[in-house]
């Protein structure tokens, strides 16, 4: 059997710990004997890191605007334990906040639904895809305490120094606190984008909700950008594509989600988004299960699971005793990065093969062979433990016959 070609390289980027041992097998067992694998491949792993001072993260960003499509291996975010364990220079940033800050992109992230492995919320036989705003609001506030007797304003002062005030409280008879939040109408745009367009790429509704009946200026001007930039770009695409825009209250929200089958992208602002994704994340069983990409405005697409390196496992791993970790979301990333890459190139033969890989692990696990952590929470009667390799070798084994 020829392998199949591909036109464009992927934006590879490696990573840490147990996730990158995972990588290689992936790799080695489940893409390279079917791929002619291209990849312009950058080592996020924290020692390169280290060494370039974090150049190699910068330079995978802007690998990543220039192909379109990177798939990035869980990273190291260092804290202070790892200063000494990896010898570090400074405890370097997040490389998912730097990606994000240059692609300026929204994450969505979606569970990976299997047989036997039934959600808390057993209704939800569909995945529930999350968007969190990732700027501002409460994660870019100023706070303040204020004494008892204290006046609280808030003064806006225009680019000509005239000053707008509005008085937040009198604190008379009570100390307090107060809070400043901000959002930025580009920001919201962006956001605002990148998931109309996820909606279209994945042809599932998008909902959206604020409280804009209490907030009437800052969460109704959420409401409205959303609302501006459906209409003037947006709705012909999604009546063209069987889809829609859906916009309610938050608390609303909430409860059409809890009643809900699941199959639609719901895009939270910033602080819904981070308590809601991991309620929707817990409820559907497992973070190893979890897919994320991050989408910029202009359509670059960056595909990661959303745990991280799995330290622990890879202590073990590293004293030679045997692990039993999920590579279901790491191989996800491949797939969702490779048939992006098939869909941009027009070759449909990676997007074929990105299909069957899901399919091949999705089945190897419900036939009964998976990892210790979905072991735990199956209902299937003939389920079977195996170690890290020999899940990827079983997803193989079915993966070959469906080639
Ligand atoms: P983690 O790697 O997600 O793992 C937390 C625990 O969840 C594991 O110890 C394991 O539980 C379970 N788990 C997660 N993924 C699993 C998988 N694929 N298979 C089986 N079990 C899995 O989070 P962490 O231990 O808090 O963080 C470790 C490192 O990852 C940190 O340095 C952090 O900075 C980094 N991180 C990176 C990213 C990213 O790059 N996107 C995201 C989050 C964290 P048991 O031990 O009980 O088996
Ligand atoms: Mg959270």
């Amino acid at each position: 059997m020829s392998k199949i070609e591909m036109k464009t390289p992927l934006v590879e980027m490696d990573g840490d710990e147990m996730t990158r041992v995972i990588w290689q097998w992936i790799k080695d067992i489940l893409l390279e004997p079917y791929i002619d694998l291209k990849t312009e491949y950058y080592d996020l792993g924290l020692v390169k890191r280290n060494e370039t001072n974090d150049q190699v993260t910068i330079d995978s960003a802007e690998a990543t605007k220039k192909y379109g499509v990177a798939v990035k291996c869980a990273t190291i975010t260092p804290n202070a334990a790892r200063m000494p364990e990896y010898n570090l220079k400074e405890m370097w940033k997040s490389p998912n906040g730097t990606i994000r800050a240059m692609l300026d992109g929204t994450v969505f992230r979606t569970p990976i639904l299997v047989k036997g492995i039934t959600p808390y919320i057993p209704t939800w036989t569909e995945p529930i895809t999350i968007a969190r705003h990732a700027y501002g609001d409460v994660y870019k506030n100023v706070e303040m305490q204020v004494p008892k007797g204290a006046k609280a304003e808030l003064v806006m002062t225009d680019k000509d120094g005239n000053k707008t005030s509005e008085t937040i409280l009198d604190f008379k008879d009570s100390s307090g606190i107060i809070q400043g939040l901000h959002n930025r109408d580009d920001s919201i745009a962006s956001f605002t984008k990148a998931c109309f367009n996820y909606a279209l790429d994945m042809k599932k509704d998008l909902w959206f909700a604020t409280k804009d009946t209490i907030s009437k200026k800052y969460d109704h001007r959420f409401k409205d950008i959303f609302a501006e930039i459906f209409e003037a770009e947006y709705k012909e695409k999604f009546d063209a594509a069987g889809i829609e825009y859906f916009y309610t209250l938050i608390d609303d929200a909430v409860a059409r989600v809890i009643r809900s089958n699941g199959g639609y992208i719901w895009a939270c602002k910033n602080y819904d988004g981070d308590v809601m994704s991991d309620m929707v994340a817990t409820a559907y069983g497992s973070l190893a299960m979890m897919t994320s990409v991050l989408v910029s405005p202009d359509g670059i697409y960056e595909y990661e699971a959303a745990h991280g390196t799995v330290q622990r496992h890879y202590y073990k791993h590293q004293k030679g005793e045997e692990t039993s970790t999920n590579s279901v979301a790491t191989i996800f990333a491949w797939t969702g990065a490779l048939r992006k890459r098939g869909e941009l190139d027009g070759t449909p033969e990676l997007v074929k093969f990105a299909d069957n890989l899901e399919k091949a692990t999705i089945d190897t696990i419900e036939s009964g062979i998976m990892t210790g952590d979905l072991y735990l929470l199956s209902k299937l009667e003939n389920k079977k433990k195996v170690n890290t390799k020999e899940f990827l070798e079983a997803v193989n084994d079915t993966l070959s016959k469906l080639m």
